[in-house]
């Protein structure tokens, strides 16, 4: 098969037992990283200097994203939550703001807009990527609006050369949620670079995730940099202990982590590679089957964090697999205007369109191809980890049911 590694050999996925399954998180992740973990733990928890948050480590962990991405200032924080809260606050985001984000998926992308005081306005995805519509976001545009939060999804980059220009003809902030698109390049440009900042999340089932909480803002621009440095610290600017110039947050970053993920940072690339073969299997047998959509193939902007089919019978598909030892996950069951925690925010936007427009509530625009995806997307296990068998599984399960429930 064609997905076989170029790294870590046949030792791939010979980690401690899961049964005959296959999982869908790597149960090994840190397999062969765990001594150099203890010995960090032991040489920093026993260090003279007992530094354990914001040291040298840290920096050089930033130094070190800085430098791979030709970023202006990389920002290690406590979460990628806590880092689009960061952008948001750093851009001036705020009460009576608005901020357009996509009505598909994590919750974060509407909590962090709604902890700054700001309103998020959902904007539907487009049916093939998952992503944030640019012409749907145009239409959700109004005098409130102070920016755009497109986010990368599954696999598929958001359309960023259209809202970088659709920012600059409406005057709006660009923020890239590229939380789970670490490695990927869109056009010769980075995931994170596109707009006035973008953030990667470490959370251990990210591309890039450790064995704990933490992130990232990135930025080709040094004062927006600036400013998220003195609001991971309680508004001080790194150099006078004491003074608070704004107020922030403590969003700070672990010593133990920072050196932990200074190791990691040489495998990243073998890592997302080992994914991105395994997604191109896939979709070269997947793709077509009745009943099945596939992402859309190709490297450029692509982040192989996870691999995402759109199903008809999603359910029965997922009992299959699981039938057959296979472990798939939903990531998002309800688009973000559809859960008890972000409806009154919705409503209160499609009202005050609606009020302006003259016309009544319902006439709202809705989200017909995210609500499509909440009931049809199904995620693949796709994790750097799983053996050309385990991959070879997958597909032949996933080949089977789609070929015999049409027949
Ligand atoms: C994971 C994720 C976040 C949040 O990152 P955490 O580190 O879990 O707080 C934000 N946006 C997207 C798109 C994500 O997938």
């Amino acid at each position: 098969m064609t997905t076989t590694s170029t790294h870590g050999g046949p030792a791939v996925g010979d980690g401690p037992a899961t049964g005959d399954r296959v999982p869908f998180f790597p149960p090994d992740l840190f397999h062969e990283d765990r001594d150099t973990l203890l010995r960090l733990l032991h040489e920093i928890g026993t260090g003279a200097d007992q530094k354990f948050i914001l040291g040298d480590r840290t920096r050089r962990f930033e130094d070190a994203l800085r430098d791979r991405l030709g970023a202006a200032d990389v920002v290690a924080c406590s979460s990628g939550t806590s880092a689009l809260h960061l952008i948001l606050t750093a851009l001036g985001v705020g009460p009576g703001d608005e901020v357009v984000v996509p009505a598909l998926g994590c919750a974060p992308l509407a909590a962090a807009v709604l902890h700054t005081g700001a309103v998020p306005v959902f904007g539907d995805v487009d049916p093939r990527t998952l992503t944030l519509d640019p012409e749907d976001a145009r239409a959700r545009i109004t005098p409130r609006t102070k920016a755009l939060m497109p986010a990368h999804m599954f696999s598929v980059m958001a359309d960023m050369p259209r809202f970088t220009a659709l920012a600059a003809a409406e005057g709006l902030r660009l923020v890239e949620d590229s939380a789970v698109a670490q490695g990927a390049v869109l056009d010769g440009t980075p995931a994170g670079l596109w707009g006035d900042a973008g953030l990667y999340s470490f959370v251990q089932v990210k591309s890039f995730g450790m064995p704990g909480e933490g992130g990232a803002v990135v930025t080709r621009d040094e004062e927006t940099g600036h400013r998220v440095r003195m609001l991971r610290n309680h508004g001080q600017d790194g150099v006078h202990r004491g003074l608070h110039h704004v107020i922030g947050v403590n969003s700070r970053f672990d010593e133990i982590q920072a050196a932990f993920q200074l190791h990691r940072l040489p495998g990243l690339d073998a890592r997302l590679e080992r994914r991105a073969r395994i997604a191109a299997h896939y979709t070269e047998h997947l793709t077509g089957l009745p009943g099945v959509t596939t992402p859309p193939p190709g490297t450029d902007g692509r982040c192989y964090y996870v691999y995402t089919l759109l199903a008809d019978d999603r359910d029965a598909l997922r009992d299959h697999l699981s039938a057959e030892g296979v472990d798939t996950h939903v990531y998002y069951p309800k688009t973000l205007p559809d859960q008890a925690a972000f409806a009154p925010a919705a409503a209160s936007v499609e009202t005050g369109a609606s009020v302006a427009a003259g016309a009544p509530a319902a006439a709202g625009p809705g989200w017909p191809h995210a609500r499509d995806a909440a009931r049809r997307q199904l995620s693949l296990p796709v994790h750097h980890r799983l053996t050309d068998a385990q991959v070879e599984r997958v597909t032949e399960a996933v080949r089977a049911h789609a070929l015999r429930t049409r027949r």
